[in-house]
This record gives C-alpha cells, sequence and structure tokens, in this order.
C-alpha cells in the first residue's frame, strides 16, 4: 500500500444526491437496484490508482465496472465505490500490424464500427452493448467463434492496476501468471483493467444466413444445427439458434460465414431441408452490415432477466431436445422466455484447456436460458424457469460459461473453472492476497475456502 495519507478521488465523481447518481447506479440487468456510497469513471489510469488508494484507506468496498452487464449485477455494489472505466476510450490502430490498443471502457458495438473504415475487427460477442473488460476477461463467445476463437484470444497485453495501486503490465513474457488468468478467469478478481492490446483481423464482406421456422420444427432443426457445431463441420461457419414461445421469429438461425455465398448456400443444405423454413436469406454484405444484423436480435437496452449459459459437450440427444422444447413451450406467465445457442468449438477448440483460464475449449456450444419480464410479478416465475430447465438439462451440458454467473450454482468453482481453478487461486494468492477484490462467487486466494453462498 502507498504510505500517501492524503488520497484524492480524481476523474469523473458521482455521490448520492448528484443528478447523475440514479443514471450512474444503473446496471444493465434492472432487477438489481443498488445504492453504491461513490461512483468514479476514471478518464485515466492514475484516476483508477488513486480510487484503489482512497478506498483501501477509507475500507470502502470496491467494484470494477465497464460495459455493466454483469448478469447478477455485481459489478455494483451497496455502500462501496464502483470504479467505472467505461470513460476510457483511448484508441490507437497499427494499421500495418492490425495490433489495437484500447482503453477498457470500449463496447462491442461501438469497437466494431469504429474498427470498419480500416476494415479490422476484433471478433467480440452477438450483442451491441457489452463492454470489452468484462467480456474479453471471461472470455469473450465472438461472432466468428469457430474461426477465429474467443475474443480473449486476439488479447495479447494488458494494463492492470492491482491491490496495491500498482500499474501492471501483463502478456506472455512479463506477469505471465496474472496474463493467463485474465484470458478467461473472469473480471472483478485481480485487479482493474485500463487498456488491452488486441491483435485484429482483417475483414471485408462476410456470407452472412438468416433462416426462420415454427417454432413445431424445434427438435427437427436443432438436430441439425447442432452439427454445424462439430469439430469436422467447416469452421469458416458460426452458427446461432434462437427459440422462443413468445417472441417473433420462434425459431430464428442466424450465421456468419467467412468465404463465398454461395459456398454458405451448399454448406446450409441439411438444415434448409429442416423442417419447413419460413424464410430464407442467403447473402454476402460487408461485414458492418451482418454485425447489425446479429445486434438487431439482441437485446440493447436495459432489461431485468434471469439467465444463465451452460456449455453443451456433445450431440443433445432427443431426450435433451424434448427437455429443451417443454421448457420453450411452458412460458410462464408474465415473462419472455427463450434459448440462444452460440456455436463454439472449432477455433476455441484449437487451443488446449489448461494453455488459458477458460477451460470449457472443447464445448460444441453455449446455450443461454433466458427469462425476461417488465412487471415484477414476471420476476420469481421468470427466475425458477430457468432454474428448473438448468438443472433438467444438467445430464446433457457441461460446466457454465463464468460470463454467465448465477449465484444459485452452488460448486460453481467446478462449474466456472473446472481443471483451472487451483492456479486461478494461486494466481489469486500473489496478486491479491488479502482478497480486497471480493464479491460473491469471486476467485479466493489459495488457502482461503471459496464463499458458499448458501
Ligand atoms: C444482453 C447481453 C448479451 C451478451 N452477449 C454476449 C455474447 O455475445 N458473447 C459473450 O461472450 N458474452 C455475452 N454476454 C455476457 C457478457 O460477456 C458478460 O455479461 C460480461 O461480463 C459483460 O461485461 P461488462 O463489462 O459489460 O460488464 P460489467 O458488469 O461492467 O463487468 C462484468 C464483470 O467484469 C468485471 N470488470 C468490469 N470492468 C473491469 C475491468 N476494467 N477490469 C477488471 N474487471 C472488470 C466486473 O467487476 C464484473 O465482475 C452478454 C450479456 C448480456 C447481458
Amino acid at each position: 500500500m502507498a504510505k500517501n495519507k492524503n488520497i484524492e478521488l480524481t476523474g469523473r465523481i458521482v455521490v448520492p444526491g448528484d443528478p447523475q447518481y440514479n443514471s450512474a447506479r444503473q446496471e444493465f440487468n434492472t432487477f438489481f437496484n443498488k445504492f453504491p456510497f461513490v461512483i468514479v469513471f476514471a478518464q485515466k489510469t492514475k484516476d483508477v490508482v488513486n480510487a484503489v488508494l482512497w478506498a483501501r484507506k477509507n475500507k470502502v468496498p470496491i467494484r470494477m465496472r465497464s460495459g455493466r452487464h454483469n448478469y447478477e449485477g455485481l459489478s455494483v455494489e451497496n455502500a462501496g465505490i464502483v470504479i467505472d472505466v467505461s470513460e476510457m476510450t483511448q484508441l490507437e490502430v497499427d494499421r500495418k500490424s492490425g495490433n489495437v490498443t484500447i482503453g477498457t471502457g470500449w463496447r462491442n458495438l461501438d469497437l466494431t464500427q469504429t474498427l470498419w473504415p480500416e476494415r479490422l475487427v476484433v471478433p467480440t460477442g452477438v450483442c451491441p452493448t457489452p463492454g470489452i473488460a468484462g467480456l474479453t476477461l471471461g472470455g469473450g463467445h465472438s461472432a466468428q467463434a469457430r474461426t477465429w476463437g474467443l475474443t480473449q484470444d486476439h488479447l495479447f497485453e494488458l494494463e492492470m492496476v492491482d491491490a496495491n495501486g500498482r500499474v501492471i503490465c501483463a502478456n506472455a513474457n512479463d506477469h505471465s501468471d496474472l496474463f493467463w488468468a485474465s484470458c478467461g478467469g473472469g473480471g472483478g478478481n485481480f485487479g482493474i483493467c485500463t487498456s488491452f492490446r488486441f491483435q485484429a483481423h482483417r475483414i471485408d464482406t462476410v456470407g452472412y444466413a438468416e433462416i426462420a421456422w415454427n417454432l413445431n420444427d424445434l427438435k427437427t432443426v436443432l438436430s441439425v444445427w447442432q452439427e454445424y457445431t462439430l469439430p469436422e463441420a467447416d469452421n469458416r461457419l458460426t452458427p446461432f439458434l434462437f427459440m422462443s414461445k413468445g417472441v417473433q421469429p420462434n425459431l430464428f438461425m442466424q450465421a456468419i460465414f467467412l468465404g463465398p455465398s454461395r459456398e454458405l448456400r451448399m454448406l446450409l443444405e441439411p438444415i434448409l431441408r429442416a423442417g419447413s423454413p419460413l424464410n430464407v436469406t442467403i447473402e454476402e454484405i460487408p461485414w458492418i452490415e451482418a454485425a447489425n444484423l446479429l445486434y438487431a436480435h439482441s437485446p440493447s437496452t436495459p432489461i431485468s432477466f434471469k439467465s444463465v449459459g451452460p456449455y453443451v459437450y456433445d450431440l443433445l440427444p432427443d431426450k435433451a431436445l424434448t427437455i429443451i422444447e417443454r421448457f420453450i413451450n411452458e412460458q410462464p406467465p408474465n415473462t419472455d422466455t427463450s434459448v440462444f445457442f452460440h456455436g463454439l468449438n472449432g477455433a476455441v477448440a484449437d487451443v488446449p484447456n489448461q494453455a488459458t483460464a477458460y477451460y470449457f475449449r472443447k464445448a460444441l456450444s453455449n446455450m443461454s436460458l433466458f427469462a425476461t419480464w417488465s412487471r415484477p410479478e414476471g420476476a420469481a416465475a421468470g427466475i425458477r424457469w430457468v432454474e428448473l430447465f438448468r438443472r433438467a438439462i444438467l445430464p446433457y451440458t457441461r460446466g457454465v460459461y463464468v460470463n454467465t454467473p448465477d449465484l444459485s450454482i452452488r460448486n460453481w468453482p467446478e462449474e466456472y473453472y473446472a481443471g483451472n481453478f487451483e492456479r486461478l487461486t494461486k494466481v489469486k494468492a500473489k496478486y491479491d492476497p488479502k482478497d480486497v477484490f471480493h464479491y460473491p462467487q469471486s476467485i479466493p486466494p489459495a488457502g482461503k475456502l471459496p464463499t458458499r453462498l448458501d
């Protein structure tokens, strides 16, 4: 800890009573309603350093925040300090090498749009608004996952402020243990990241597909869809599948293909024969248009929700498809429920499970169970639907995406980290031995038991 006794908070400071306080404390998941003591919108790394030192001197619990999308509202704490990096949006692009250095305040949509004139892309998620910090630190299921891998697979250096207010640069050579842990260990555990250096890809036009069906075709379509996530399937294609009783279209596939649309059409022949497609679009379009079409089908304004994302490791058998069909058709009152499959494997699986902290490399897909409601009456039913569904599908899934935290999961170290948990606790003990960066389900320092929430 620095000896300085007169640490002042710097940056844009918001406290209770300020006109901006209510909007500044709000998470994307409006189910949570927390009241921090102070929110610091850092403008530069020094503001983050000052905030950490101030919080430790004044014994105020710390939460860090970028895009506010944490599923359980864990980037804000009652009576705590929120160190928010969302206004740190510096950007440097080296056109020759494709290296992109950014502040950790960027969101998917803005980064994609800003890099497009350079015909570059850092593969991020399929939703417009999540922050690059939380997304990358937990893995980053990208729109080109099967071709190019996770968002974190493009990260080669980061800057972080640790629990003592030290600024650390981590990469494969320096602080390589911290870099390993930051690639999949999940946000909020080791320190506050202030900048990332990514290797971007060149991109221009892409193959894009959209196919809609009636919900009656769910089992037939899903059983063919999952073939596109197998290791031997063409990894130029990253497919997505959305299903819901209450949202139109009920059963909807999108896909990004890094190749010509003629080949994409041939590749999609099996799924075009599944069920009775209602609408089919297969085209070659500029990447930015395809990205916007993906974003258009995702929530982009704050909502109340419960969600969790288990991994699918093997082709789902008929029994599992029946469970999914049953839950989709049994939508509880006052909620909208849905399932979203994000195709993985391919390039994600080319990296060994222990090479980074992201363990579930060999999964075929990630399955997001999602309930949302606009009236409070929907909350209990929506939360229960997600929990019952997660339990029912357990025999057919393995592990849960750390970026979809669910506080009802008891054995979360195994579920989020499996064989990488112990090593993560050792990195925690080295960089944050006093567990300053602590929250429900945060990684404990080695020797300290994980938080039980029951
Ligand atoms: C609508 C929606 C769509 C989504 N779509 C996708 C998708 O397509 N692909 C995918 O992979 N994921 C997706 N996610 C999940 C998303 O990756 C996680 O919610 C992620 O944690 C969001 O990061 P954030 O910065 O927006 O959230 P925040 O709530 O700001 O942070 C998330 C976690 O990271 C920590 N954190 C934040 N900033 C920092 C920092 N600077 N340094 C260290 N730790 C930090 C926080 O303390 C918290 O623990 C989606 C989520 C939602 C709600």
